[in-house]
Order: C-alpha cells, then structure tokens, then sequence
C-alpha cells in the first residue's frame, strides 16, 4: 500500500497527475500551487451532520482527514432526493469548481457514509466501476 501511486487531482486547475513517492504527497499542486487537491491515503471520518426541514433531509456534511491530518469539509444538498456535492473545503479554503474536469472526485469513505443518508447518482466518480 504505501508504495502504490496516488493520483492526485487538483480541485483548482483540473490538472490530475500520479505520485510516485514512498510517502503521501504533499498536498499541493504543482502546476498551480494550489492547495485544494485530493486526500492523500486514506481519509477518515470525523463526523457527519445532517440537516433535515421536516421528515426530509436537506443537506448533509461531512468531516474527513486524509492521513496528511488535512481537514476536508464536504456539504451535500438533497437535490431530487439525490445527494449533490454544494461545497467543498480543504483546510480553511474553499473549493471553487469552475468546469468538469474540477469537480471533486469523492473517496470511497466519503461515498459510503453518505448514502446511508442520501443516494448519490449525480456525482462524476473515479471510473472505478
Ligand atoms: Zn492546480
């Protein structure tokens, strides 16, 4: 595990690139520096909150670190009965997406909590499946 690559994906940018170091990379693109790129390793949750207006949910937020200890802060909008990505933060910056190739790829672990919530439908993935 610790010596298998990692992409990385920049939230920024849209650059994706692999890292090939023994250890996590380090968190920041290098086409534009920007911190906003995907956990590195595994993240874990800390918590998550869901908000509900009646019986419905309306949103769900999740806390996660990736194992660089950086805090990523997930907020999900039930649109249509779906679970829709709204915001992202990673540390105290706020994730911007501008086109597609932006849009953050969510970790399994993020994935899984909040379907236990929400289904999630709408969200481009990691072509894993
Ligand atoms: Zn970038």
């Amino acid at each position: 595990m610790s010596t298998a690559s990692e992409i990385i994906q920049c939230y920024d940018c849209g650059e994706s690139y692999q890292y090939l170091g023994r250890q996590h990379h380090p968190g920041e693109c290098p086409t534009c520096n920007s911190h906003c790129v995907s956990p590195a390793g595994e993240v874990s949750i800390l918590t998550t909150v869901d908000v509900s207006a009646g019986e419905e949910i309306s949103m769900v937020a999740v806390l996660a670190i990736d194992e660089c200890r950086r805090r990523y802060l997930y907020h999900f909008s039930n649109t249509g009965g779906e679970a829709r990505l709204l915001a992202l933060r990673v540390g105290d910056q706020t994730v911007r997406s501008s086109n597609e190739s932006t849009i953050p790829a969510l970790p399994a672990a993020i994935s899984s909590v909040v379907k236990e919530y929400l289904p999630i439908t709408s969200i481009p993935h990691d072509s894993k499946d």
